[in-house]
């Protein structure tokens, strides 16, 4: 049995490793040090969605209530719309057996929440991860403020640049998709009183604007996907100018409805989409990989964070069965077994919704798009939304068991 003699460092306090020191802690009953590189723990002003999959996770961790209380949960399904408003599909927003709805989540309101969740003694701010060094036994890790210390075990949740993910021998080149977004939110009060509390996506050709509700429906998150090639030679986000956005959806071919709440948002940021080919490895002995940092993937299918949520609870599912400190390179070996499978399915998928989203598709044929959307709505019902990640590793766990037996 791992137990609370077990010291994990944890690289990385986003919303990853936030929720990874929370399952390690309350499933696994280990140590966790949490090393984060800002001042601060914080995210961006703009939105996420918990998705039912994470929403299943973090109940069983016991902080779903706080986090729903916090957040929006729409008042229905969302519905994805062309360019001039007409309905195309509805948009799945909840799980089958209708226990867990999406939830718009202002990331600062996350972060707070999650972090409200952890022993603040075990987090360290200002500690930027420069190296990893795997020894004989345990694992050291040093920070360019000089501080040095050994663990028994090294999680890497320290996001898209991850530097344990060198550690384990991998070195993904970002790939760019060809597209930026625009994001931000704004006042729900600037918006029409009837503004629908629900998820809406409208697609033209060759981009898309979605927006959703957050923070007790007090503000509306956006999301406006463009082409472009800015990002390729220069940093990959920055402030934007709200007109510029304006520009990109203006005309009578797009929804009046839409220029509507263009004209309620007072301040955006641009972002370029970067993801990377699935790896190859999570884990080498003592070290292994979460959220981005192992399955940074296109924001299209509003994967990211929820897929770092179940990495948190199978990595913690894993852990609570080894037998030792020297059985957690098995732990993570099973744990990476069952979870690159997944995540790269999603990866792929990602980029796939994007380009639907998008009609990135010879002649952008935009009959095909929409039948294409249509399909998509019951594939993320079933194979994302139902996703149970702790019965996964449970299951799992007991055919690793027989395989062992034989
Ligand atoms: C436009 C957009 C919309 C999105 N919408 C959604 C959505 O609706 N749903 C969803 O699930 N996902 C969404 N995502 C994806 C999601 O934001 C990411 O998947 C998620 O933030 C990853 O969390 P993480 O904790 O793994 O990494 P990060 O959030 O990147 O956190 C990594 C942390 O590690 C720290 N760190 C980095 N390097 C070091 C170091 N050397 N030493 C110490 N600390 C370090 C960083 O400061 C940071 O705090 C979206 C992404 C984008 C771009």
């Amino acid at each position: 049995m791992v137990s609370r003699t077990t010291r994990i460092a944890i690289i990385g306090g986003g919303m990853g490793g936030l929720t990874a020191a929370i399952a390690l802690t309350r499933i696994a009953g280990v140590r966790v040090t949490v090393f984060e590189q800002a001042s601060r723990l914080g995210e961006v002003g703009a939105g996420v969605t918990v998705a039912p999959n994470a929403a299943r996770v973090l109940d069983r961790l016991g902080v779903l209530e706080k986090i729903r209380a916090v957040g929006a949960v729409p008042d229905g399904h969302g519905v994805y719309l062309d360019a001039m408003g007409n309905m195309v599909t509805d948009a799945a927003w909840e799980d089958s057996a209708r226990r867990y709805q999406n939830i718009g989540m202002y990331r600062p309101d996350l972060i707070d929440a999650l972090a409200g969740e952890v022993d603040p003694d075990t987090v360290c701010l200002g500690h930027r991860l420069t190296s990893v060094e795997a020894l004989d036994p345990g694992v050291r890790v040093a920070f360019e403020n000089g501080v040095e210390e050994v663990f028994d075990a090294v999680i890497g949740a320290d996001g898209i640049h991850s530097v344990v993910r060198r550690a384990v021998g991998q070195h993904p080149e970002p790939v760019y998709s060809g597209y930026i977004v625009y994001r931000g939110v704004v006042d729900a009060s600037r918006l029409p009183g009837d503004w629908p509390m629900i998820s809406q996506v409208w697609m033209g050709d060759s981009r898309h604007f979605m927006c959703y509700p957050l923070q007790q429906r007090k503000l509306f998150n956006f999301v406006a996907g463009i082409p472009s090639d800015r990002p390729l030679n220069g940093p990959w986000s920055g402030p934007a100018e709200v007109a510029e956005l304006a520009a990109e959806f203006a005309g009578d071919g797009w929804d009046p409805r839409l220029h509507r709440f263009i004209e309620a948002i007072d301040q955006t940021f641009w972002w370029g989409l970067f993801d990377h080919e699935p790896l190859t490895n999570w884990s080498r002995g003592p070290i292994t990989l979460l959220g981005d940092a192992a399955h940074t993937m296109l924001p299209h299918q509003g994967q990211g964070v929820n897929q770092a949520i179940e990495d948190s609870m199978a990595l913690a599912t894993f852990l609570a069965a080894a037998d030792g400190v020297a059985d957690i390179p098995e732990a993570f070996r099973r744990y990476t077994a069952v979870r690159m499978q997944r995540t790269a399915i999603l990866q792929h998928g990602s980029r796939r919704a994007g380009a639907m989203f998008d009609a990135q598709y010879e002649f952008a044929n935009l009959a095909k798009r929409d039948a294409d959307i249509r399909v998509g709505r019951d594939f993320r019902r079933g194979a994302v939304f139902d996703y149970d990640a702790q019965k996964v590793a449970e299951q799992a766990l007991t055919r690793f068991r027989k395989v062992q037996v034989a």
